[in-house]
């Protein structure tokens, strides 16, 4: 996901493309790493000192939902960060004190037996948390 994708497809769903959401897709694209709705509202009251928690929220969930933003959550706190380029199935190493997350191509499931019951698999979600290296 890029900013110009992300743009492309808010016009495409009949969303208005706004500068604050723009800004705030910028932002995401910069930072590179998972962001506390907390960092987004300091990072935006920068430029727009009235903006509230409750639209900083608003856009996220919206931005999650269009794919636009993933989400996942530690220390009580969900995260967002620009969901990756590719399409290819991956998982993420993700550093839990700047948010930064490096691809792995493995994938646990693969030695997990579960297609051989008789339940449906539908999805899954797998993270590795740690401190990068620059964080050590
Ligand atoms: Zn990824
Ligand atoms: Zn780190
Ligand atoms: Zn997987």
């Amino acid at each position: 996901m890029n900013v110009s994708s992300a743009l492309e497809i808010l016009k495409n769903e009949g969303y208005k493309y706004t500068e604050k959401r723009e800004d705030l897709v910028v932002f995401f694209a910069k930072e590179k790493r998972y962001l506390s709705a907390r960092e987004v509202l300091t990072y935006m009251q920068k430029t727009y000192p009235g903006m509230s928690v409750d639209t900083i929220y608003r856009n996220l969930t919206l931005f999650r939902d269009l794919g636009i933003l993933e989400e996942t959550e530690w220390n009580g706190e969900k995260r967002y960060r620009l969901s990756c380029a590719t399409d290819a199935h991956h998982h993420h190493l993700i550093c839990l004190d700047c948010g930064r997350t490096r691809q792995i191509e493995a994938c646990p499931m693969d030695n997990i037996p579960v297609y051989d019951s008789d339940f449906e698999v539908v999805g899954h979600k797998f993270e590795i948390y740690g401190k990068c290296g620059e964080c050590q």
